[in-house]
């Protein structure tokens, strides 16, 4: 599981600022969903060979009434689901009532919290920090987010007391000998464990109703297990003679409040559930559309390279003029995941809901079928013939060979002459030619470009 820090502070310390120079921005997933505030956003980030989850909480200030009251209690349950607290200060207006009021609230949450003395440019940072000491709160770091500075090693501060519990991403090894024979042993482990399935989507698109449909009712009771807001409930089973493990997002437990909907539903429980599936089913619901937050989570899935299937629920009770409208648009908005099978269902009668593991086994033979070098420099010289790279500089590109990379995603690898300069277009034409040729419905495909032989 990715370890999870959440940032804390008062409004304009540099929250925002440090969220994105650890995120990629475009990965930002706000959290609008009802009942949640707006302006928390998660990423995830890859910074110096490390995986982790990012939330900015949004600001508090400790002594917040009415509305805003409500709005920090969510920044806390944002807090709860972290592994790891930054608590952000500002050197320049040194230590304020307000730093003291949320040191207060830091404190009843048990959390491993760092203090993170930001805008030190051109200060004298030691000084301006000293205040911060008062606090209590342990380790101090001294950070300017804007420039950079003091970031690697925050992220080294407080990522590598987690490491025993979280390992690291691994790079690529040195030789390409090695990375084959590591891809097909990661492969080995993939095929001898069950296909880890998670159903992910927004509040109220009928992942429970599903979730139940597809274990039957009996099971429900079952697993109504105490458990934190972050957790996933892991449900083995059988379908077909396969082993699955689900991985239940929505918590299938009897329903005791209607404001259960909105505790149960958690951004980093579905991120960290997309991270340990091996094929996704996202669901969405026919009578709203595509909505934002459905492409931000199409969005994470495809950074996280998961197989994925598509359920489009609630299709029972609709005339088949909606219908058709709603077809067109998800042809519209889901060109981008064009390799994922759609399905039509509705997990309240139960119809269509069969055929969904046909598509998600298809997805997760796709993702780990095993692939060789002489098989994918087969393709590839076809690709290249069928069209010729461009010339770059005035250099046609020449792709000379390919390997395999890894699986679930199934990465390979082109080495060449000046492949990194291929146009976008040309990497398109690859990858659909790679995908026809290999068969590979369901799963994203990555290539990699490497300069030389
Ligand atoms: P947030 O409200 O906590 O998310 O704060 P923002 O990230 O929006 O930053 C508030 C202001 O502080 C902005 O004008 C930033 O440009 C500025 N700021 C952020 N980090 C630094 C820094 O390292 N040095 C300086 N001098 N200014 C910074
Ligand atoms: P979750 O928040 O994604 O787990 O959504 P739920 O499974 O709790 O469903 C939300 C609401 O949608 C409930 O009232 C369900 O009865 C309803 N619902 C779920 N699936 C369907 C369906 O296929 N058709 C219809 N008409 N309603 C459904």
């Amino acid at each position: 599981m990715l370890p999870v820090i959440a940032l804390v502070g008062r409004p304009n310390v540099g929250k925002s600022t440090l969220f994105n120079r650890l995120t990629n921005t475009r990965d930002a997933l706000v959290a609008d969903f009802p009942g949640l505030t707006r302006d928390r956003k998660y990423g995830t980030a890859t910074f110096e060979l490390r995986q982790f989850i990012v939330v900015d909480t949004g600001g508090i200030s400790g002594n917040e009434q009415g509305i805003d009251a409500r709005m920090a209690h969510q920044s806390l349950l944002a807090i709860e689901e972290a592994d790891v607290v930054l608590f952000l200060v500002d050197a320049r207006d040194g230590l304020t009532p307000t730093d003291i009021g949320i040191s207060e609230h830091l404190r009843k949450q048990e959390k491993p919290v760092h203090i993170v003395v930001n805008k030190v440019d051109g200060l004298d940072g030691d000084s301006e920090s000293a205040d911060f000491y008062t606090l209590g709160m342990g380790s101090l770091l001294q950070i300017a987010a804007a420039h950079g500075r003091g970031v690697s090693k925050l992220i080294e501060a407080v990522l590598s007391p987690l490491d025993k519990i979280f390992k690291d991403m691994h790079v690529a090894p040195p030789s390409i000998e090695e990375e084959t024979i590591d891809a097909q042993e990661k492969l080995k482990q993939l095929q001898a464990q069950p296909i880890k399935l998670a159903i992910v989507g927004k509040p109220n698109v009928g992942k429970s109703t599903l979730t139940n449909r597809i274990l039957g009712e009996e099971r429900v009771v079952v697993y109504d297990l105490p458990g934190t807001t972050r957790d996933s409930i892991f449900i083995p089973m059988q379908r077909d003679g396969r082993e699955y493990v689900l991985i239940d997002t929505a918590g299938v437990r009897k329903r005791k409040k209607v404001s259960d909907v909105v505790e149960k539903f958690s951004i980093v429980k579905t991120l960290q559930a997309i991270e340990e599936a091996n094929v996704v089913l996202l669901v969405v619901d026919a009578r709203e559309g595509v909505a934002e937050q459905d492409l931000s989570l199409l969005g994470f899935i495809l950074n996280s390279g998961r197989s994925l299937v598509i359920a489009v629920n609630k299709w029972d009770g609709l005339d088949n003029h909606v219908k058709d409208q709603v077809k067109k648009e998800l042809d519209r908005r889901l060109g981008f995941v064009d390799f994922a099978r759609l399905h039509f269902i509705s997990a309240l009668h139960g119809s269509g809901v069969g055929h969904l593991f046909e598509s998600v086994q298809e997805a997760y033979e796709s993702a780990t079928k095993r692939i060789n070098t002489s098989m994918l420099t087969d393709i590839m010289e076809m690709a290249q013939h069928d069209h010729q790279p461009p010339l770059v500089r005035g250099r046609r590109v020449k792709m000379k060979y390919a390997h395999a990379g890894g699986y679930n995603p199934p990465v390979i690898v082109i080495h060449g002459n000046q492949v990194k300069d291929l146009p976008d277009a040309y990497k398109r034409f690859l990858t659909n030619y790679y995908r026809r040729s290999l068969s590979m419905m369901g799963t994203p495909i990555k290539i990699e470009f490497r300069e030389g032989s």
